[in-house]
């Protein structure tokens, strides 16, 4: 025959004079033995248990509070009740009812209001700052359903939970996150006094990648729009991550200086930014910490010979002389931007341009060659003051391609955004969530909750990068 066992679970709240506040069963539990599944809690026991503790500990915590502020802080008179309304506190472990009374103010010295409400002065939000941490960090590495349905597994999160609650509140951390960065944020100040003794280090030592992808609109569904991601890495520093989508940031070039605090770096540290040279990646290296250089990413450079390069072999069926010759001057104007000569590179590119313009041949792919090579004098005449003599950094060991920077772009936004399944953003909704799944990847975003909140547990479970194992 099986047995059952009744678990009973006892909370026991005593205040710190050693007087019994609660004392009672709160949960009991009946565990038969004889089938494995049987054995031991299981997620429903535990949701209830934590549920049921954390109504407890919360509605204690409130009644202390209460207790506290109950009587003038000034004459000690106890102060005269006006009634009471609810309020509920949203935290992992559910919702928490609680009553919210509201007492006339002592007549012994001057107040603005007649009447107060204690709790309302340390429920200063109803959302706990956990729940919010968890959420925002969930929703930045799956989507907000996804995050809906995980929390609900394993957490007794109230049943009111959705996809839209997790996103609201994605979303108001994100805009706490962007408020920071236009004021003055509580963590500047803090450390203020210790970033001023940072002093900087080489420009070299500092590489920022700037690269752009794309998103499909969702209130023009023809249209994409671009959203810019950057990448940090300092010598001797973990990596850091920025995005944003351009209409949405009024204060771009503060986000770089704000990556490079999160670095211990000082914010007037000259950077090398690499970009890949597009139009809105350009201005936003345009306001670089003084010392800094703006460097045109090899790797771009080459991707666009190389397509170049391959609309010249197309060539070569129909007119080979001109194929051959075609790729013997692409391959002079590469040289020339691999050693930094971008005039010399642009008076051969412009020549070769109008060469090819003036071209007659069946090529099929005659008008994209013709475009590519227009596309090349434009390319290099933009950014001629960001080639660098890359040949002399490459043999100095310099970093000159931005390929980090791309594959960045593919982390922090493909998987996220669901580029494959053509998810669709607002631009609004796809720069906050950038801001959290940033601070998500490169493992800061719990930093970034305790400058907000100073007294928030620190995770056991070390928030480090989900870079890599994204
Ligand atoms: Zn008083």
């Amino acid at each position: 025959m099986p047995s059952t066992l009744r678990v009973q679970l006892q909370l026991r709240i005593v205040s710190d004079d050693d007087a019994v506040i609660q004392d009672e069963v709160i949960l009991e539990l009946d565990k038969s033995d004889d089938r494995i599944e049987a054995v031991g809690l299981c997620l429903k026991d535990s949701k209830d248990l934590l549920g049921r503790l954390q109504n407890a500990v919360v509605e204690a915590q409130a009644a202390a509070y209460v207790n506290r502020h109950r009587c003038c802080s000034v004459c000690s008179r106890r102060l005269r009740g006006k009634g009471q309304y609810p309020i509920v506190f949203r935290t992992v472990f559910g919702n928490v009812p609680l009553a919210s009374p509201r007492f006339y103010r002592c007549r012994c010295h001057p107040a603005d209001s007649k009447t107060f409400s204690p709790l309302a002065e340390l429920f200063t939000e109803h959302t706990a700052p956990e729940l919010l941490y968890l959420e925002s960090r969930w929703a930045s590495l799956i989507s907000f359903g996804m995050t809906t349905a995980l929390l609900k597994d394993v957490l007794p999160v109230a049943d009111t939970t959705n996809p839209e609650t997790v996103r609201q509140h994605l979303h108001q951390v994100a805009a706490r996150q962007d408020a920071d960065l236009d004021g003055e944020p509580a963590s500047l100040v803090d450390s203020g006094s210790a970033a001023d003794q940072v002093s900087p280090i080489p420009r070299e030592a500092v590489i920022v990648g700037i690269d752009g992808g794309y998103l499909r609109n969702w209130h023009d569904k023809k249209r994409n729009f671009e959203v810019i991601i950057g990448k940090s890495m300092a010598e001797d520093r973990d990596d850091r991550y920025f995005g944003l989508v351009r209409s949405q940031d009024a204060t771009p070039e503060r986000r770089l200086r704000e990556v490079l605090r999160r670095q211990g770096l000082p914010t007037d540290q000259p950077v090398t930014v690499l970009t890949d040279g597009g139009d809105s990646v350009r201005a936003l290296a345009g306001d670089l910490p003084a010392g800094s250089e703006h460097q045109l990413d090899w790797f771009h450079i080459a991707m666009r010979m190389a397509v170049l390069g391959q609309y010249a072999k197309g060539l070569a069926h129909d007119n080979p002389l001109e194929a051959t010759a075609l790729q013997d001057r692409l391959e002079r104007i590469k040289w020339r931007l691999w050693h930094g000569d971008a005039g010399e590179a642009l008076n051969r590119a412009r020549e070769l341009a109008e060469d090819v313009a003036a071209l007659t041949s069946p090529y099929s792919g005659l008008t994209r060659l013709v475009k590519a090579t227009a596309g090349l004098v434009t390319y290099i005449g933009n950014n001629a003051a960001a080639i660098v003599d890359y040949s002399e950094r490459w043999d100095h060991g310099e970093i000159i391609s931005t390929a980090f920077a791309e594959s960045t772009v593919d982390l922090v936004v493909s998987r996220r955004f669901a580029k494959k399944q053509q998810m669709q953003w607002s631009k609004q909704g796809a720069h906050l969530l950038l801001q959290t799944r940033t601070r998500t990847l490169d493992g800061t975003l719990h930093d970034l909750f305790t400058t907000w909140y100073p007294a928030m547990p620190a995770n056991d479970v070390q928030p480090t990068s989900f870079a890599a194992a994204a």
